[in-house]
């Protein structure tokens, strides 16, 4: 199969730096520090899902800012309710409000 070059406007137009080996070990770690979802912990509903299937989510998205994959400013520990959240912010077009709120959890 010939290797065709992907639509310019498609998300794998550039290489994604999450498929890189830092990328992994800087999510390990991260998690490591920020072993809770730090959306429970700002909004005070913690529970036991709180600590449970994590993933790491970027406040800009990784398409947009690429060179900040790696920048822990930039990430926040999610479980998968806040995860959903997010995804679905940002499915519905709601792209600057998901930024704001993560940069509220942050506090920056
Ligand atoms: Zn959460």
């Amino acid at each position: 199969m010939p290797n065709t070059p992907p639509k310019a406007n498609s998300r794998k137009h550039w290489k994604d730096p999450r498929r890189l080996y830092s990328w992994t070990k800087c999510r390990n770690k991260y998690k490591e520090q920020f072993y809770c979802c730090q959306r429970c912990q700002y909004l005070g509903t913690v529970d036991r899902l709180s600590y449970e299937n994590l993933s790491i989510h970027h406040i800009e998205r990784v398409f947009e800012a690429p060179h900040k994959v790696l920048d822990w400013s930039n990430l926040l520990t999610v479980c998968k309710a806040c995860k959903i959240h997010f995804d679905t912010m940002e499915r519905q077009g709601y792209t600057e409000q998901a930024k704001q709120e993560g940069w509220e959890i942050k506090g920056q």
